[in-house]
């Protein structure tokens, strides 16, 4: 630190003798060593977390570069298990830039209010009121609530929470946007939030969330960094054995009944003594030019990316009691988790989640119907009604049209009775034999067509109607507490989640049969490219939600949705009803609720309204 000025001599003394200085030499003391240090020396004096001077670089080194004044790389993920304290040090990094900073401005943004309502009820407010500094850092002026927080710094903090949409989060000017449990974020609105960074000198973007699926955002967001690995050491073979918390290095065999010890020679380690090395380390910093007036700019932004498992947490692994009931015995104990479960939730490694909403051996025993791709081989008589599905496709790439047919059988089962996926031809023509297969397959029973109301539905649709001579009805997807609302014009909103676990159901519970052969099969392999999601909240809710895989088409999954809503209502039959989930019932009406459980001031609406395809 060099020679320090005379004023300030008195304090360090004092303080090196345990003697506690006087409010105002503690200000001067502050300001005049504060420039000189990293966020990560001023932090113990600055911040308190569970009543005793938050001190990272000791406690928590793995979190250090949250903590850096100047970050090595504009772009950050932390890739967690659970209970490894990372929202108290996203919130204590926050906190350090908001006291120390003048005019800094940071969004926080997460999927759900509850989580903005945790940050300011348990993070934030305990921080703002055990801080440490010798001035206040808030005045009578300063706001200070779950949306907004002043500092006197002038330093200005904001907390949103979209799972579908950046409305809360435009217009804005930020420094450094915070997206917290992105693994329950849907990040397509990403590109819109980081405008609101473009007129800003830092441009920092941090993500943190739990490992998921090995599809799932955190994953390609993780893919995309430069993979950061804790790396601890020990000293059982000649030259050292690296001890890496990932799958390649025997993560599992860390996990001993004596505490987190050496695969190979079964030593305890000590998790803080280790060090980041990165998969790709040209990615964990930004890489800098020069402007035409030689001033450095970034060039390439960096994505510094950072694995986080319980295992090298010492708050976690010690003391042994802590160690045995959140680590030892989630693997090993009575109550131990899926293998899928503990990978994610306390080694932070994504894994396939078996998030499967119906194996191909379930689809394969519901294939029984004898129908050929003529149509040839059931007696239309023999059903009350017969209803079309139709989804529109775009490229024909991962998205096709499809249209298909269910029809009522008295035993009280559904049977699909055809699919037709016309392709290579133009979007606006696709109507004409769609509707010559709702004819021929049709026999003239059908009762109603239940079309997708998105993309080019709004045209489609009435073309549809126009030339097959059968009513056609606008179904759009949509987050309802009930499962569908019926509107003027045939238009109807559908909760999506509801539809799709009724339809798997159906299938599974034998309650809808299929055409068997190769023929059908390349329309059921559809109904493969799902998976399932379930989106944790802190309360215990869980929301469910269904996503497609990347690159795989679902399009037939959608038109027998739309087909056996239609049929079931045309037949006066209560889908949820009959499959236990209630009158009417749908499995958003939670997730609605608990959206709109304590959010102050910011409303989305449009939560759950997936439209991916
Ligand atoms: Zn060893």
């Amino acid at each position: 630190m060099g020679l320090l000025p005379p004023h300030i001599v008195p304090v360090t003394q004092k303080l090196n003798r345990g003697l506690q200085p006087s409010r105002e030499e503690l200000g001067r003391y502050f300001q005049t060593i504060a420039p000189g240090m990293d966020f990560l020396e001023l932090l113990p004096f600055t911040l308190q977390l569970g009543g005793r001077p938050m001190d990272v670089a000791v406690r928590r080194p793995m979190f250090a570069p949250l903590f850096r004044k100047k970050r090595r790389s504009r772009r950050e993920i932390f890739k967690c298990g659970r209970q490894v304290g990372k929202t108290s040090n996203a919130a204590g990094s926050m906190m350090m830039n908001l006291v120390w900073r003048k005019n800094f401005r940071i969004l926080y943004v997460a999927p759900l209010a509850i989580y903005t309502n945790r940050l300011h009820h348990i993070h934030f407010s305990n921080m703002i009121r055990s801080c440490g500094l010798p001035w206040p850092i808030q005045d009578q002026d300063c706001v200070n609530n779950v949306n907004e927080k002043t500092f006197r710094t002038g330093s200005h903090f904001h907390g949103v929470s979209c799972f579908n949409s950046a409305g809360n989060a435009l217009g804005i000017a930020i420094d450094w946007i915070v997206l917290d449990e992105v693994q329950d974020l849907n990040l397509d609105f990403v590109p819109q939030i980081r405008e609101t960074l473009r007129t800003s000198d830092f441009r920092w973007e941090s993500y943190f969330g739990t490992a998921r699926g090995i599809e799932n955002t955190i994953q390609l967001l993780y893919d995309e960094s430069s993979g950061g690995e804790w790396r601890m050491r020990c000293g059982c073979k000649a030259f050292g054995r690296d001890i890496i918390p990932d799958l390649e290095h025997d993560a599992i065999g860390m996990i001993q009944r004596h505490g987190v010890a050496c695969p190979d020679c079964s030593r305890l380690i000590d998790v803080e003594r280790g060090e980041w090395i990165h998969r790709h380390p040209d990615r964990a910093q930004d890489e800098y030019g020069e402007d035409e007036r030689g001033n450095p700019v970034i060039v390439k932004a960096g994505f510094a990316g950072f694995h986080i498992p319980a295992t090298i947490v010492r708050d976690v692994c010690t003391p042994y009691d802590r160690y045995l009931e959140t680590i030892y015995d989630k693997l090993h104990g009575v109550s131990r988790y899926s293998e899928a479960k503990f990978l994610q939730e306390v080694l932070g490694i994504s894994s396939d989640q078996g998030g499967r909403p119906i194996t191909p051996e379930e689809i394969q025993k519901a294939s029984v119907l004898d129908i050929t791709e003529d149509g040839e081989g059931f007696n239309a008589e023999h059903y009350s009604l017969l209803a079309g599905g139709q989804d529109w496709g775009g490229s024909e790439i991962t998205s096709f049209t499809v249209g298909t047919i269910v029809g009522w059988h008295p035993t009280g089962v559904f049977h699909c009775l055809g699919a037709a996926r016309p392709t290579g031809i133009p979007d606006n023509e696709r109507h004409i034999p769609m509707a010559a297969f709702y004819q021929r397959v049709g026999k003239g029973r059908m009762v109603g067509i239940g079309a997708d109301a998105g993309f080019v539905g709004s045209v489609q649709n009435r073309n549809l109607a126009r030339i097959s001579g059968i009513r056609t009805a606008n179904i759009a997807y949509g987050t309802k507490r009930d499962f569908f609302h019926a509107m003027p014009g045939n238009n109807f909103v559908v909760d999506r989640t509801t539809l799709i676990y009724l339809a798997y159901t159906l299938i599974r519970e034998g309650k809808l049969l299929f055409p068997k052969g190769r023929w059908f099969e390349t329309f059921t392999k559809d109904l493969t490219a799902t998976y399932i999601e379930d989106v944790e909240a802190p309360n215990g809710i869980t929301i469910r939600r269904y996503c497609r895989r990347k690159n795989l088409p679902d399009d037939f999954l959608h038109s027998l949705g739309y087909a056996l809503f239609i049929a079931s209502i045309a037949q006066g039959i209560d889908l949820p009803a009959m499959l236990g989930l209630g009158a009417n019932g749908s499995l958003s009406s939670q997730a609605i609720s608990l959206q709109q459980l304590g959010e102050e001031g910011s409303q989305t609406l449009d939560f759950f309204g997936f439209t991916d395809s």
